[in-house]
């Protein structure tokens, strides 16, 4: 997976980035909303660890734009003890998940993969793979191009083989079913809701 890390605590974001990448996973640490709003809008994040208070907002009110305009992302929040009324305000915001401080980063990666497992599908995906599904399953029914399934790619290798796409693409049919991943001929990719 792709996931976006907003925490602004220096120990506890290096902490979670590194226990969260040697998982496997591809992860953007900001430590403020605004320069975490500016890579949502150009990196299709699979998944969302959020702290609440922040250096330039609260998350909960971050949480609620993304919700109003019908981002779907699966967000983890991660609160501090005492503050039990965020927890509920953050399910009620549209969070998937809760995480209280401090917490086992085990149980983090534990969390993290409940929250973004797709619906009845139980089948172990790769990182990368991953990557290329949480791109289509982001934009149900729309066709994506191959320049935006490469973009989710770059966060794990910086050069891509010419093939890597249909080699990820034909990994996951076989996993998850030939009818999973639709071609659209020239153009790309896509799945149906
Ligand atoms: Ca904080």
């Amino acid at each position: 997976m792709r996931i976006l890390l907003v925490e602004d605590e220096p120990d506890l974001g290096a902490a979670v980035q590194g226990h969260v990448r040697e998982a496997g996973h591809a992860v953007d640490w900001f430590e403020n909303l605004a320069a975490s709003d500016a890579a949502m809008r150009t990196v299709a994040y699979d998944l969302l660890l959020l702290d609440l208070h922040l250096p330039d907002g609260n998350g909960l009110d971050f949480l609620r734009a993304l919700r109003a305009r019908r981002d779907a992302i699966p967000v983890v929040i991660l609160t501090a003890r005492d503050q039990i009324s965020d927890r509920i305000e953050g399910l009620s915001a549209g969070a998937d998940d809760y995480l209280v401080k401090p917490f086992d980063l085990d149980e983090l990666i534990a969390r993290l993969n409940a929250a973004a497992r797709l619906e009845g599908v139980e089948v172990e995906l790769t990182a990368r793979e991953w990557a290329v599904l949480g791109v289509l399953v982001r934009r149900p029914n729309a066709t994506v191009s191959r320049e935006q399934i490469e973009d989710a790619l770059y966060a794990f290798e910086q050069e891509i083989e010419s093939n890597a796409i249909e080699v990820y693409i034909s990994r996951i049919r076989r996993k998850l079913g030939r009818d999973f991943v639709r071609t659209t001929r020239g153009l790309g990719y896509r799945i149906r809701s």
